[in-house]
């Protein structure tokens, strides 16, 4: 005998089979036993969760000899025809394929014939949202006077191209994605079946390739049982799918935490090496930090498998729970820099080694707390000291000794990498200071600027002693973009000096930084000494660009799944 797919297989056959849509098969039901069918239906829902497979079970229930019945036999000659397809009294129509107006033409010819055996003319339209405009305008000629006895069931996986005049005239019922739980519940009972031996994480791994849908999880079962027949090794079905192991995402992660580069970007090329696809792998990495914050927060799941628990419990707790969030908006925004990059791989390797070089977030109370108490950064800092905070803002809430970045285990050569690309803002400011010492920034950010400023002003004296002088005792650092300083001053005669060496001025910053840096001064009535105690987030951003980043990225959270 022919191998008949699994999906065909184990095609639902009665509303008891139809799996977590129970809400959709009672309500049809009960409009069965209390005889109040209507005239068409809109079953909307991603692909594969069970629509036509209702569609057809609904017609079972109307045309079954015994029916309408919510317990349609399937033995009879109407049951046993629309399973197999060949009713004359259920018409399946592809709306993917019969678009034109003729073919809804044909359609309003054919219901002026009455029913052959049942007691109605059933209508399964599918994709019906593929239907042209004349089609559907057609169509809704129909809708609007339907013929007695005939029943339109429409399915479609986008119901917003569905015209609403045709919508408001159905009974609509939105079939949701099967949870990987109930997938993976039916696929262990059809191994059963099948006398097929499968260990939990093969068919978790199934399930969640599956992505809800219940038909995929069935092909996909199909194409493991062609290459293993009927006994699934995991490792084999890792393989096949293409996925790469959760022992490898922990090695990462853990990894990661340690701040060990070197080993991450070792497993990430080992990843790629073996083909798979970097933007799945940074979903997987996705996906996973996913798991590691629900632990952090407590919420169990069964998608950890066994024996990972352990190890994800561990990982967890060495993370802040800021942390993680924020790895996992860096990944997503090193998902979406990917599809532009002309170079994903070196696009990737400076994303991990990025990854492996962050510093502890803190709770962003804190940080808060610590832009307002600080002393004012807004006058002239004086540079080569030291911007020394109370330890209070520095030191750790709790004392994890291997907080703080260390590079030891790296050669100078990766230390110099990593020192190029690393995000160099956290808030750990006093490493900053003694780091900073070889400048291979890009850009401007007000702590660089602050720390330069006294041997800029240096410079600039011995170019120009007076305008120099006028900087140096007059103004003050108002903003720092990327390639420009912004100095205000309340004299009159200071604002004229600097305006006219102002180019002079630009070429000493440009040398100084090693990139164009423009200059802007402004006067200013009134000499701003007050502390700030607001916080923006720009200014969150000059001191801490990652923690804005992650603010303004925390804001579209919500739509993670
Ligand atoms: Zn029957």
């Amino acid at each position: 005998m022919s191998y008949v797919v699994l999906a065909r297989k184990y095609r639902p056959q009665t509303f008891s089979d139809v799996y977590a849509q129970d809400q959709i098969t009672k309500i049809l039901k009960n409009s069965i036993e209390m005889n109040r069918i209507g005239q068409a239906y809109l079953f909307t829902g991603p692909r594969g969760v069970g629509k036509t497979s209702l569609a057809r079970i609904f017609a079972k229930s109307l045309n079954c000899v015994n029916g309408p019945t919510p317990n349609p036999c399937n033995v009879c000659d109407n049951c046993v025809e629309i399973t197999q397809g060949i009713s004359s009294d259920v018409v399946e129509i592809d709306g993917a394929s019969n678009t034109g107006v003729d073919d809804i033409r044909d359609l309003q010819k054919e219901l002026l014939y009455s029913t052959v055996k049942g007691k109605y003319k059933i209508y399964i339209i599918d994709e019906v949202h593929m239907l042209s405009k004349h089609a559907f305008n057609a169509l809704l000629k129909t809708l609007e006077e339907p013929p007695e006895n005939v029943i339109f069931i429409f399915a479609t996986t986008e119901p917003h191209k569905v015209l609403p005049t045709i919508v408001s005239r159905c009974q609509r019922f939105d079939f949701k994605r099967f949870p990987t739980e109930t997938i993976v519940a039916r696929l262990k009972y059809i191994c059963e079946k099948e006398d097929i031996e499968a260990d939990d994480d093969s068919l978790f791994l199934i399930a969640k390739k599956a992505d809800g849908g219940m038909r995929d999880a069935l092909s996909l079962m199909d194409q493991v049982i062609a290459f293993m027949d009927k006994k699934f090794v995991y490792e084999d079905v890792l393989n096949l799918f293409g996925v790469v192991k959760n022992e490898t995402y922990l090695n990462i992660f853990k990894n990661i935490r340690k701040h060990n580069a070197k080993e991450v970007i070792e497993s990430v090329h080992k990843v790629l090496e073996n083909g798979n696809d970097i933007q799945e792998f940074i979903s997987g990495m996705l996906d996973f930090s996913r798991l590691i914050l629900l632990e952090k927060i407590g919420i169990n799941t069964s998608e950890i498998p066994k024996n990972l628990k352990a190890d994800m419990s561990e990982l967890a707790k060495s993370f802040e729970e800021n942390s993680i969030l924020y790895l996992m908006s860096f990944l997503i925004k090193t998902k979406s820099d990917l599809k532009l990059s002309e170079n994903p791989m070196l696009l990737t390797e400076i994303s991990f080694i990025k990854l492996a070089n962050l510093s502890d977030l803190k709770p962003i109370d804190e940080i808060l707390n610590l832009l307002k108490n600080k002393p004012n950064i807004t006058s002239v800092a004086p540079a080569k000291k030291k911007i020394n905070f109370p330890p209070k803002y520095v030191s750790e809430p709790e004392s994890k000794p291997e907080k703080i970045l260390s590079h030891k285990s790296l050669s100078s050569e990766s230390n110099k990498i990593i020192k190029k690309t690393a995000i160099d803002s956290q808030i750990n400011i006093t490493e900053q200071v003694q780091n900073e010492s070889e400048n291979y920034a890009k850009e401007l950010d007000r702590n660089l600027v602050e720390r330069e400023w006294n041997s800029i002003i240096e410079k600039i004296k011995n170019e120009k002693t007076i305008v120099g002088g006028y900087i140096d005792r007059m103004t003050q650092i108002e903003n720092v973009s990327k390639k420009q300083i912004e100095l205000t001053t309340s004299s009159d005669l200071a604002f004229k000096q600097i305006k006219n060496s102002q180019s002079i001025i630009e070429d000493i910053l440009t040398k100084h930084f090693n990139f164009k840096v423009h200059l802007l001064i402004k006067f200013v009535k009134e000499k701003k000494v007050e502390k700030k105690i607001d916080v923006t987030l720009q200014e969150i951003r000059n001191k801490a660009p990652n923690i804005a980043d992650f603010i303004d990225v925390t804001k579209s959270f919500i739509s993670i799944k």
